[in-house]
């Protein structure tokens, strides 16, 4: 019975020294591309105890998916830094991202947006801010036309009744 007892205390201690092993190759994968640093650091793995420890010793301190995310973060920070200053393209003077004329030689920059005076860029194509379709005709009046529709069916069962056949017409059409 105790033999059985000792095989099977063996028998996990050796399962989980591997899947500690196991575990310390699948990180250092994470973490390097060099061959040699996953070969080293999965034979350190091997040790027992104290070779996991210290590969969490001197492991390198970010997996590659970190450094690449961290990589995009700085290039898209040093771009941001480098962007050209808006300018007026005709008079090359600097002018604020919110101005509809050039001050200095008068020349028209932006249009302002129909439904939020927000000033637009003269390519696009919606405003960003109030969603506004740039180049569609003024939006059509619901409520106008709401009204307009109650007045008519007040007037009396003649309309009604014309109304309903050119529903009937639209509907079959
Ligand atoms: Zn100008
Ligand atoms: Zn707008």
């Amino acid at each position: 019975m105790l033999h059985l007892a000792l095989n099977l205390t063996l028998f996990v201690a050796a399962l989980f020294w591997l899947g500690v092993a196991c575990w310390v190759y699948r990180d250092a994968r994470r973490r390097s591309r060099d061959l040699r640093v996953i070969g080293a650091s999965t034979l350190l793995g091997l040790v027992p105890v104290a070779g996991p420890i210290g590969y969490l010793l001197i492991r390198p301190p970010e997996t590659r998916d970190e450094a690449k995310s961290r990589r995009i973060e700085v290039e898209a920070l040093e771009s941001w830094l480098r962007r050209e200053p808006p300018s007026c393209p005709t008079c090359r003077a600097g002018v604020d991202a919110s101005f509809l004329v050039c001050p200095v030689c008068t020349t028209r920059l932006k249009e302002p947006c129909a439904g939020c005076s927000a000033p637009l860029a003269p390519t696009w194509l919606v405003c960003p801010f109030c969603t506004l379709d740039v180049k569609a005709p003024p939006a059509y009046d619901l409520d106008a036309a709401l009204t307009a529709e109650a007045a008519l069916q007040s007037v009396g069962p003649r309309h009604n009744g014309k109304r309903a056949h050119r529903t009937q017409e639209a509907q079959a059409s």
